[in-house]
């Protein structure tokens, strides 16, 4: 699609000029403004439609615009827009506290609510760091956090300091604190000559340590689970979850939990966690949290964790964070709504069929000489483009072949946005049979025009 053949319109100029896009390079930026949205699909104010195969960077889970969602919140609007989680309360958060409480892994009891993901990673850094000065025998040589190679925990400053993608993270160094490092437990990446399961107690070896290297330092270990999203969708061997739950008991130290990406059935079961049965001591939250349709995010704690808070207000025991939206109705309204509808439109029991039927789609690529890895954990697949598929040697960054696949299938009307590349495919849960086809079809004539006559 030759973007010169159409004029640019007033507010796709706003767009490209006023609005500063994050992680978009302004200069080359094509304007592409969303008008709507209907099920899975955007349409743009040329009346374009988009299949939204990214749920709207990850967070979108029953499709928008969804007729009990928008009641939800219609209805919530007509009795109180917003009121202040300092000190007070609305009714619509504490039901929803409730909610995420009973289908939170077991011991997550208590809710702190935010509004994005980054504040939810930082509201656990601080409640954990807190939590070690206020315990009966207090630890406060404790200030150290452990966090995975490559990860991500958002954009704000002790997010960015956990976090290990080279090219979002190194640039700010100097602003930052420092976190121990530890592995990044990439299945396929693996090291040299190793099966996964080596290379999962290979990695947990390096964990082990790193707790034994630093005893009573560390206040947690902070990982997404399973899946790590920015980084690439780089996939952990399977048991290295429950190995960290392990690690961390016998170590005693805390472990924090980023779902904000993994949750809300994004794996295939609600929690990213479930899959191996742990339940870490806080959980973030975020993104898929309200249907992907309000801000909101929520950091989980286990009653150990909020005792240590409790006290006389003279004792000054509180925690000593708060957001002025935290628990904002309306976003607490659409994520009951967003809850509500995971049970009437049985969305987990309906994802096995899906997750095949896009493994299905997808297989044919794995014979194809520049795709080294496809890989899916429930609806999070990624699609790794090789130079060389035996060596796994990537392509020279500037050759940007992940955005020109992705560019493709845009121009076919099914919107996908890569990490480098790797092609992501993250559809809304509420994806449908002949939608899946649909984007199966279009991502593999992508990759096979792209690399045609190499
Ligand atoms: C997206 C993401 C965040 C940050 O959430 P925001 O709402 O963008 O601030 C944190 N952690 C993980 C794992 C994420 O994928």
């Amino acid at each position: 699609m030759l973007q010169e053949e159409r004029l640019e319109t007033d507010l796709e100029r706003l767009d490209r000029t006023a609005v500063w896009h994050g992680f978009t390079q302004m200069a080359h930026y094509n304007p592409m403004v969303i008008e709507r949205g209907e099920g899975n699909w955007l349409v743009d104010c040329h009346g374009r439609r988009y299949l939204d195969a990214i749920s709207s960077l990850w967070c979108n889970v029953h499709g928008h615009a969804h007729e009990r969602i928008n009641a939800a919140i219609r209805e919530q609007l007509d009795r109180v827009a917003h009121v202040t989680s300092l000190g007070m309360g609305s009714a619509t958060a504490a039901e929803l506290a409730g909610r995420l409480v009973e289908i939170a892994p077991p011991g997550l009891e208590h809710v702190f609510f935010s509004s994005d993901g980054s504040s939810a990673v930082e509201a656990a850094l601080k409640m954990a760091f807190q939590y070690w000065r206020q315990i009966a025998n207090p630890e406060p040589q404790r200030s150290r956090f452990l966090a995975l190679g490559s990860a991500y925990h958002g954009d704000t400053t002790g997010g960015v300091s956990l976090g290990g993608v080279e090219h979002f993270h190194r640039l700010f160094a100097p602003i930052l604190f420092d976190p121990l490092r530890g592995p990044c437990p990439d299945a396929y990446r693996r090291p040299e000559g190793m099966d996964v399961d080596q290379a999962c107690q290979f990695y947990l070896d390096q964990m082990q340590r790193l707790l034994e290297q630093h005893p009573g330092e560390i206040v947690a270990v902070v990982m997404e689970p399973l899946v790590q999203g920015a980084a690439g969708l780089i996939m952990h061997p399977p048991g290295f979850l429950a190995g960290v739950r392990r690690l961390t008991r016998e170590h005693d130290v805390l472990l924090i939990c980023d779902e904000v990406a993994t949750g809300f059935g994004r794996t295939g079961r609600m929690f990213a966690c479930e899959n191996e049965d742990v339940a870490p001591d806080i959980l973030c939250l975020g993104k898929g949290l309200t249907g992907g349709y309000l801000p909101m995010a929520a950091t989980l704690a286990s009653d150990q964790i909020w005792q240590a808070f409790l006290g006389e207000p003279s004792e000054n025991r509180q925690f000593f964070h708060g957001h002025t939206f935290g628990g904002n109705p309306l976003a607490a309204a659409a994520a009951l709504a967003s809850l509500d509808l995971f049970e009437s439109e049985r969305t987990l029991e309906r994802l096995p069929a899906k997750i095949e039927q896009l493994a299905a789609e997808l297989a044919p690529l794995a014979e194809h000489p520049h795709v080294g890895d496809v890989r899916q954990r429930g609806l999070m697949i990624a699609i790794e483009l090789v130079q060389d598929r035996a060596t796994r040697q990537r392509f020279e960054r500037a050759e940007m072949r992940g955005r020109k696949v992705c560019q493709r299938a845009t121009d076919e009307g099914v919107w996908i946005r890569p990490l480098g590349d790797v092609i992501v495919l993250m559809p809304p849960l509420s994806i449908l049979e002949s939608e899946i086809e649909l984007l199966g079809r279009t991502v593999r004539e992508a990759i096979a025009d792209e690399f045609a006559g190499m």
